[in-house]
């Protein structure tokens, strides 16, 4: 039996294969191969001789399998963006092609593969199927990989894909009819302040706070900007939707969404702005950029905020 030290604590190998209780406590958390030039690995030592093969092996089955259940999902989202903003049932009846109404078959319903066989036209009218919906499901897949690799098998990582999820049906709705749906939203609000107990990023104070300064905040910013100009500029499903992300990602999150998606979406604006040679009446959706924020927050927050911090020293 040998032991190597791995930050400070032991772990033990014997002979080729590691101890099962090892592969879940590692591999689950750091999914990551052999360092192509050498022996060593960034989740630690591996024994001389050991070409890892099983293990990969295996890690490479958990991140496929997780990848297709995530394009099932973006199957299943698509869905949700087209049926919902016309108050139809997600769940009956099956889906149909919207040009000629025939049911669609299981054999033609397979996430991205059935869209590149048919060549992207409905097999029997040959209506074209818009690109967006592989572009969701590959989306949905790629963000199940992303939460996967990112927070391992743990309780976290569903939340936040659920999140992310929800997240992508606003920002298409959003973007497709300027309407943030609160079948989304409001029961979001108490369903994440619920799990923000599970979660070990956030405490429920945090997350209590995060809801109210995330409401809050853009509330107060509609507020003003009525008294202003006389105008309705934030739409209230921005305000439900923040206080959702709040309740998530904390106050501290909904400072950074606030900030990171004010940053993207002025530039965003000015782009299409200069693109259509429009005036600033050209209302761009806010929802699209507050979602970016919040998932850049999710993955990379902590480590952009250092890198902030370290630049201000
Ligand atoms: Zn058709």
């Amino acid at each position: 039996m040998k032991h190597a030290k791995i930050n400070q604590c032991t772990v033990g190998f014997s002979g080729l294969r590691p101890h099962r209780s090892d592969l879940f406590m590692r591999y689950a958390h750091f999914p990551r191969r052999t360092h192509p030039g050498g022996k060593k690995t960034n989740y630690g030592w591996k024994p001389p001789g050991d070409t890892g093969l099983q293990l990969d092996m295996f890690v490479h089955l958990i991140e496929i399998f997780i990848f297709t259940i995530g394009l099932c999902v973006g199957s299943f989202l698509n869905v949700c963006i087209y049926r919902l903003p016309n108050s139809k049932s997600i769940v009956r009846p099956g889906s149909t092609c919207p040009q000629c109404a025939t049911a669609i078959r299981f054999y033609d319903n397979i996430p991205v593969l059935s869209y590149l066989w048919l060549k992207g036209h409905c097999r029997y009218c040959g209506a074209a199927i818009p690109l967006r919906y592989p572009i969701v499901e590959l989306i949905g897949g790629l963000f199940a990989l992303g939460t996967y690799l990112k927070f391992g098998l743990t309780i976290e990582m569903p939340i936040y894909y659920i999140f992310i999820a929800a997240l992508l049906v606003v920002t298409f709705i959003d973007i497709d009819h300027r309407i943030i749906p609160d079948v989304i939203t409001l029961p979001g609000i108490p369903l994440f302040f619920a799990a923000s107990f599970a979660l070990p990023q956030i405490t429920y104070t945090q997350s209590l706070a995060g809801i109210v300064l995330g409401g809050g905040s853009l509330f107060l910013v509609a507020w003003i900007y009525n008294l202003i100009t006389k105008r309705e500029g934030m739409g209230g499903g921005d305000i439900k939707l923040l206080a959702m992300i709040g309740a998530v990602i904390g106050w501290q999150g909904v400072l950074f969404t606030i900030f990171a998606s004010s940053l993207i979406g002025t530039l965003a604006g000015l782009a299409v702005m200069v693109q259509s040679r429009q005036g600033m009446k050209l209302a761009v959706p806010f929802g699209p950029f507050l979602a970016i924020g919040s998932i850049i927050y999710l993955f990379f927050g902590t480590r952009l905020i250092t890198l902030y911090i370290n630049l201000l020293r």
